[in-house]
């Protein structure tokens, strides 16, 4: 049994094929499996094997004109989010994106996004439906947007290192996507997994619980390894501990950031979400995401 500390980092990569890659083999901790052109492959595969959750990793946002702006706040497209404060701008994430693109009876008002895809992304997007009818810009520096404009159109993702206790308070910030590394999936008595299990520590443990919290663990792991005998890792994780080590990639906008912060930064939150929470605060702060104030 391995003991380890929570952690986190930010995954900032702007290239499509590889944060949908990068986001998703975390399910599966198949990051060995990265190569030069995996990315492309592995997301090709989640498109047609019903995991469309992971597309949600990647947010595009665009400055539109006036009237196109106008068009879509009709049209009232779902997870398309816009807004007009010193631009007008539309965000919204792979996943939302295809959901529509692919319909039969796709949105005659997205065919200037259509447009962009099939160009930027040909291999990906294939049934033209493009049609250039206003200009758009792709925002790629956040830092010219205003406050507010980031606040609703910039996504964060960072990629977790806690515990399932954490986790499972996590996911209910439901404006949000996640990706997490699957009990089902994952088989902690391979090689990969130096054959044990991996847990963390409960910052506020005492030093008398120390011990019985050891043993419990122990005793999990035993259990655990001894249904994956008669069994499999999908069955056998139900004697795994809410302090079992997990890895999870959590992609917001920062507006709902500032929520989840608000909420498990506060000292009625549970310890040891405060503490990782806290660490991911001071790095928004640190990188202008957010103010001190907040
Ligand atoms: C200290 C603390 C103790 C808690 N204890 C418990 C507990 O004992 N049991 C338990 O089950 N949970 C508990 N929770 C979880 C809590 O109930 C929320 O699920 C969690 O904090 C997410 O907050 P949220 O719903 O505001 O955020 P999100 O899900 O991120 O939603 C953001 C905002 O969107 C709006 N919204 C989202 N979805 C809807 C919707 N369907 N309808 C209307 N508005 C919506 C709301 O305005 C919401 O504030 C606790 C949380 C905290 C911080």
């Amino acid at each position: 049994m391995i003991i380890c500390e929570p952690t986190f980092s930010e995954i900032a990569d702007n290239r499509l094929f590889q944060k949908v890659e990068r986001c998703g083999r975390v399910c599966y901790k198949s990051e060995d499996k990265i190569t030069d052109d995996s990315a492309y492959k592995f997301v090709k595969n989640i498109c047609s094997n019903n995991h469309g959750s992971v597309l949600e990793h990647y947010n595009f946002t665009f400055s539109l004109e006036i009237p196109f702006y106008h068009i879509l706040k009709e049209v009232d497209i779902p997870f398309f989010f816009l807004s007009y404060d010193n631009l007008p701008l539309v965000s919204f994430n792979l996943r939302a994106f295809l959901n529509q693109y692919n319909r039969e009876d796709f949105p005659s008002e997205l065919k200037t996004f259509a447009y962009f895809m099939e160009v930027t992304y040909p291999t990906l997007f294939t049934l033209n439906k493009g049609e250039k009818e206003f200009n758009i810009e792709l925002i790629e520096d956040y830092s010219k947007l205003t406050r507010k404009e980031r606040d609703i159109h910039q996504y964060i993702t960072i990629s977790l290192i806690t515990d399932r206790g954490v986790t499972h308070e996590l996911v209910r910030h439901r404006i949000a996507s996640y990706s997490q590394e699957s009990t089902r999936y994952c088989n902690y008595s391979k090689d990969k997994f130096s054959n044990q299990i991996t847990v963390i520590k409960p910052v506020d443990l005492p030093e008398d619980g120390l011990e019985i919290w050891k043993q419990a663990m122990e005793n999990a792991e035993k259990s655990y390894f001894e249904l994956l005998k008669v069994s499999s890792p999908q069955i056998a994780r139900s004697v795994l501990p809410n302090s079992l080590k997990t890895e999870i990639c959590v992609t917001a906008s920062i507006n709902e950031w500032k929520l989840i912060f608000e909420l498990r930064c506060s000292s009625f939150a549970h310890p040891d979400i405060r503490y990782i929470m806290n660490k991911v605060k001071s790095y928004f702060i640190e990188k202008g995401y957010i103010d001190e104030t907040i």
